[in-house]
């Protein structure tokens, strides 16, 4: 039994038992804006490139030193918020605390349809509503099926759970030996700091936990946690993630940094996250000093669509670049928003402008309510097949899909070995061009 709660406030949908699962407020709330001078430190040399979107002209300026706001982004703040200044806009801790979260405001915004409006009139939906303004600046009030708008605003697919489809179809809870924590393969665990996100992605494979309040940087947990990876050695990465572990402030971010970097054995740490998409505001100068701190630290961005990438995200990737933090990009294969090849292709060298290195490319994993989001195998292996060869090898993402039930990433790849014949592997090129290589006969060896 859940029970929908909507007044001019909030939207919420509780189970009648749990009032702990409001998404109510950031993980931390303390003031980061970052109003300090950039440090020379952090900026390099040579600046890189940002497309000034009005005059089109390339400017090179340090990254932190660059302001600029999409025209539609500039549009948006004054339809909606004439009296919110720009340094106002552009403070993350403002963005998180004027999430569109309830059904009045995004009302105020967009016209819904009908299986949108009907989305929030049913008690079952378990993943809060959150967009922040910016991400909202970049949504078509009237149109449906504008991929972005597909990805954060629900619609009533989300109740109808299809066969194969599960809370927790990874199978993350019976590889938890920690509350909050995954170990499923020998070298490296994932450890979830908050379930908190600024904005939510309605295919969220965590969507059972994230946007909750159950998972929290809460230092008893976190302990627990360090004292794991301190006792398995073989564990020489690990992977932060939520929720959104940029949503901690810069204080808890660097004790628990610091924490991980005193374990001898923690080689790599990489961060997962989806603020330069959401929440380019949080990408800081402060910030990438902290992170720089670090090293080596990678980063994964969740980049979905083309649309996001935007000037204020060609940004925040050029200050984490800047830092020296190598970025890779992590995108959900989703129909109807961006599982054609031409879109595909262009995100991808979206990201490489960006000096976001293509990752990995998800099949949408089987959550409860995602039948409208997954896409048959085949498409994305027809959008890896139009990208190999087509384009530089940078812009290729692993294709994987995440086996359900905890086997972990399987990576699939479209068919270029076609034939063996006795001395020769037969191969099919891109452009469907049959060639043979001569393979080495292991007993005509020596
Ligand atoms: S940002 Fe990541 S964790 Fe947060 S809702 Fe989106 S997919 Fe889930």
């Amino acid at each position: 039994m859940q029970t929908a709660i909507c007044t001019d406030k909030q939207l919420v949908v509780l189970p009648s038992d749990a009032s702990a699962e409001v998404d109510d407020e950031p993980p931390n709330s303390g003031h980061c804006a970052d109003d300090e001078p950039p440090s020379g430190a952090c900026i390099a040399a040579v600046s890189p490139a940002f497309p000034d979107t009005v005059s089109g002209r390339i400017l090179r300026l340090p990254a932190s030193r660059v302001n600029l706001s999409s025209p539609a982004v500039r549009a948006f703040r004054k339809r909606h918020y004439p009296v919110v200044t720009a340094r106002q806009w552009n403070d993350w801790q403002w963005q998180v605390n004027n999430r569109i979260r309830t059904l009045a405001k995004l009302e105020s915004m967009v016209t819904l349809s009908e299986a949108e409006r009907l989305a929030f009139t049913r008690a079952n939906n378990l993943l809060p509503l959150g967009i922040t303004p910016y991400y909202m600046s970049l949504i078509a009030p009237d149109d449906p099926q504008q991929p972005l708008r597909r990805t954060v605003i629900p619609v009533v697919d989300e109740m109808v759970c299809s066969p194969g489809e599960a809370d927790d179809p990874l199978g993350e809870d019976a590889q938890s030996p920690v509350p909050g924590m995954v170990h499923r393969y020998p070298d490296r665990v994932l450890l979830l700091l908050t379930d908190f996100c600024s904005t939510y992605c309605r295919y969220c494979t965590r969507s059972r936990v994230v946007g909750h309040g159950r998972i929290t940087p809460n230092r008893n947990r976190l302990e627990r946690a360090f004292t794991y990876i301190e006792n398995t050695p073989a564990i020489r990465d690990v992977l932060l993630s939520g929720g959104d572990p940029l949503m901690l402030g810069e204080e808890k971010l660097a004790w628990i940094l610091a924490r991980l970097r005193a374990i001898p054995h923690v080689e790599i740490i990489r961060i997962g996250t989806k603020v330069p998409a959401v929440l380019p505001q949080r990408i800081t100068s402060r910030l990438v000093r902290l992170l720089r701190r670090f090293h080596p630290l990678w980063m994964s961005l969740h980049f979905t669509h083309p649309d996001e990438c935007t000037t204020e995200a060609f940004r925040a990737c050029a200050l984490l670049a800047d830092a020296g933090i190598p970025l890779g990009s992590q995108t959900v294969l989703l129909q109807g928003v961006n599982d054609r090849v031409e879109t595909m292709r262009d995100l991808m060298h979206q990201l490489l402008k960006m000096r976001v290195r293509p990752y990995y490319l998800y099949q949408c994993d089987p959550i409860t309510g995602s039948a409208h989001f997954r896409t048959p195998v085949a498409k994305g292996l027809e959008i890896i097949r139009g990208l190999r060869g087509f384009t530089s090898g940078y812009g290729v993402p692993t294709y994987v899909v995440d086996a359900p039930g905890g086997g972990g990433k399987i990576p699939l790849m479209p068919e270029y070995m076609v034939g063996r014949e006795p001395q020769a592997l037969v191969l099919r090129n891109y452009e469907n061009g049959i060639f043979r290589y001569p393979e080495v006969v292991p007993e005509a060896v020596g």
